[in-house]
């Protein structure tokens, strides 16, 4: 079903000390709201974010994971790990992790169909380069993305999917996507589900918009149709940032 969702990215910032406080700040001051607000700390403060947030309506969910149920992959955590602790829902796709850490497609579909097969949620990030939007094929390569990844997936699968479009040029840069071009994406892919699968998919999944928002640009992002909230990076890590674009929502 299509919620209202704010997630906050945290990335690799926040030691423990700093997360507990972060969390406790913005679970004081957290609004009422029928909105889902998620915060995403690294690894290691999961499971104490987890147990700080027993009785918050926050839901603690993590970045990253591998594929495999468990073995040989040092450095890495499965979705049994995550499930373990209390979580449910893990972000795949980030465009750091596509860039950073050679996530191709190919990877990403694996990674979704082991979350999902463990009934977890899957947060898809997808997202044209400038160069992308610069030559026009912005709306093609989104459409890659989601098809290598997603669109091998049975149509109950999407249940379980939310997605982030998060064009690699408005990350952490300060420059957004105008509320228009984030209207015409989320739009665009909401099309492109509905021809791949039907319209009622495309009419339940949650699609949010990542990049450099801030509380001065987050009320008139949401305020587009198909925009259903963001996923937030820079910005999560300021609790009253954080807490004002839970606001705007
Ligand atoms: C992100 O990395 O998911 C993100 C949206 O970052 P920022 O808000 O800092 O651009």
């Amino acid at each position: 079903m299509r919620k209202k969702i704010v997630a906050g990215n945290w990335k690799m910032n926040k030691n423990m000390q700093e997360t507990e406080a972060l969390l406790s700040e913005v679970s004081a001051k957290l609004p009422d709201t029928s909105a889902t607000v998620m915060v995403s700390p690294t690894f290691v403060n999961l499971a104490s974010a987890v147990n700080q947030l027993e009785d918050s309506t926050i839901e603690v969910i993590a970045q990253n994971m591998h594929f495999a149920e468990s073995g040989a992959y040092t450095g890495e955590i499965s979705a049994d790990m995550l499930l373990n602790i209390g979580i449910n829902t893990v972000i795949l796709g980030h465009s750091e992790r596509r860039a950073y850490f050679g996530e191709t497609d190919e990877i990403l579909e694996k990674k979704v169909k082991a979350a999902l097969a463990k009934n977890m949620t899957v947060m898809f990030c997808f997202g044209e380069e400038l160069a992308d939007r610069k030559s026009d094929n912005h709306f093609s390569v989104v459409e890659s993305q989601l098809k290598n990844a997603l669109f091998g997936l049975d149509a109950s699968a999407w249940s379980s999917i939310i997605l982030a479009y998060e064009p690699v040029w408005a990350i952490g840069t300060g420059e957004t996507a105008s509320p228009e071009q984030a209207q015409e994406m989320h739009a665009f892919v909401r099309k492109t589900i509905a021809t791949a699968f039907d319209q009622t998919i495309a009419d339940n999944v949650s699609i949010l918009y990542g990049g450099s928002v801030k509380p001065s640009n987050a009320e008139e992002i949401f305020s587009k149709p198909d925009v259903d909230g963001g996923l937030i990076g820079g910005a999560a890590l300021v609790a009253d940032d954080f807490i004002a674009i839970v606001k705007a929502i």
